[in-house]
């Protein structure tokens, strides 16, 4: 049998390859340039044309840029007038900020247990959750596989719940053949650098409804109007209306996001490619799981995970990853349920929802982004076999 790395073989990598990154070529460098060499680096044109790009990509009304994603989720929970006493229903495998955004304006965060197949946010789990002080319905597009929407769709207008999707994952993807971004009443994604694309930091809320975005809008700089004054005492005059924030994108940040656009659809093609071409290399292997994919979806396969059935392995988990890293492969675990975060035990949260935790005992997220070579993609599958044969339990 080969050696592993861990135990002292050789890698199969001599080089670090992380599970995600981003792609910037020269005509991105261009155009960052160019809004840099000019008069405006802050509010500038670039802003508006970016979240028209963005809005007519998804095929929304508005679109409203955002420093980051967290800030866009925060002004989308503020728009949806949430506040104390509301509870806000979501999944517990996303990131902390989808929760952390809600506690933001007040708002207690209620966590509803995954699907055990898809890993997605489970509708029939939601329900069960829904009580008279629920407000709103935020899902997630984990991995990039958009969620069941028509069914969180009927749930929100049956109970009268606002519905607000965290796309962090899932520009790109397409639900029933359309672009994810009109589902749900309010819709985030997220500019980081290894989310789609990338603005560096950044996020946006693209939404049908201009009252959300004319809120979305005053919540983004200060609470400050611009129309509809009460008074008017001369051209410097303007009006604090609500307390906001600074969540404003810079017109360089926009910049970037603009030329990225453009590529978003062949950096979907190529994250397919490599999500194929994992899927036929590890679907026959006993004891691993590959995602399971809806039928109506099209994911944007912002992360590929592969599961590891415990009773198949003479190892646990964190031994299999760090025998991975071992081999040069930036695996990673998405995610740590949010309510075994400190802060959340804290204020009193349990672990309750059972396929969640089972999920995060399991899994390890490979890396994929589109500027992997297929050699990276040869590396990635060489290590996992290579693991796999090592730890495997014989049937
Ligand atoms: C990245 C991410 C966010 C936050 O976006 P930032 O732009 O990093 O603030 C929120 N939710 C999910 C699921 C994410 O992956």
């Amino acid at each position: 049998m080969v050696k592993l790395a861990i135990d002292g073989g050789a890698p199969v990598r001599d080089s670090f390859l992380p599970y995600g990154k981003q792609s910037i070529d020269e005509k991105d460098i261009e155009s960052v340039l160019s809004v840099i060499r000019g008069a405006m680096i802050t509010q500038g044109p670039m802003i508006e044309r970016f979240e028209g790009k963005v809005a007519e990509y998804v095929g929304a009304k508005y679109a409203v840029a955002f420093s980051n994603g967290t800030a866009a989720l925060h002004a989308a929970y503020y728009a949806a007038g949430l506040t104390k006493g509301d509870e806000v229903i979501t999944t517990p495998i996303t990131f902390v900020a989808t929760s952390n955004a809600a506690l933001y304006v007040g708002a207690k965060p209620v966590f509803a247990d995954i699907d055990e197949y898809t890993y997605q946010l489970s509708p029939n789990q939601v329900e069960k959750k829904i009580n008279v002080n629920t407000r709103a319905i935020v899902s997630v597009d984990f991995a990039g596989q958009p969620v069941e929407y028509d069914r969180f769709r009927d749930l929100a207008k049956k109970h009268n719940l606002v519905y607000i999707s965290d796309g962090a994952h899932s520009l790109g993807a397409q639900y029933k053949g359309k672009p994810v971004g009109t589902q749900a009443d309010m819709t985030m994604f997220s500019f980081h650098p290894v989310k789609p694309v990338t603005t560096g930091e950044g996020g946006i809320i693209v939404t049908d409804s201009s009252e959300y975005a004319e809120r979305l809008e005053l919540f983004r700089s200060h609470g400050i109007k611009k129309d509809g004054l009460l008074e008017y005492h001369g051209p410097w005059y303007y009006e604090m209306h609500d307390l906001g924030m600074n969540y404003r994108m810079t017109d360089i940040q926009a910049a970037l996001g603009f030329t990225q656009m453009d590529k978003l659809d062949s950096f979907m093609k190529r994250r397919r490619e490599i999500a194929t071409i994992y899927t036929k290399s590890f679907i026959e292997e006993i004891g691993i799981e590959i995602p399971t994919v809806h039928a109506d979806v099209l994911s944007g396969w912002h992360l590929y995970i592969l599961r590891f059935n415990s009773q198949c392995f003479s190892v646990d988990r964190k031994a299999i990853f760090e025998a991975l890293r071992a081999e040069n492969i930036g695996v990673h675990v998405h995610y740590i349920p949010v309510y075994l975060q400190p802060y959340y035990q804290q204020l009193g949260y349990h672990a309750d929802c059972p396929n969640a935790n089972n999920w995060y005992e399991e899994v390890i997220t490979l890396p994929i982004f589109p500027s992997m070579t297929n050699k990276d993609v040869t590396d990635v599958i060489e290590a996992v076999k290579k693991v796999y044969y090592h730890y495997r339990v014989e049937a």
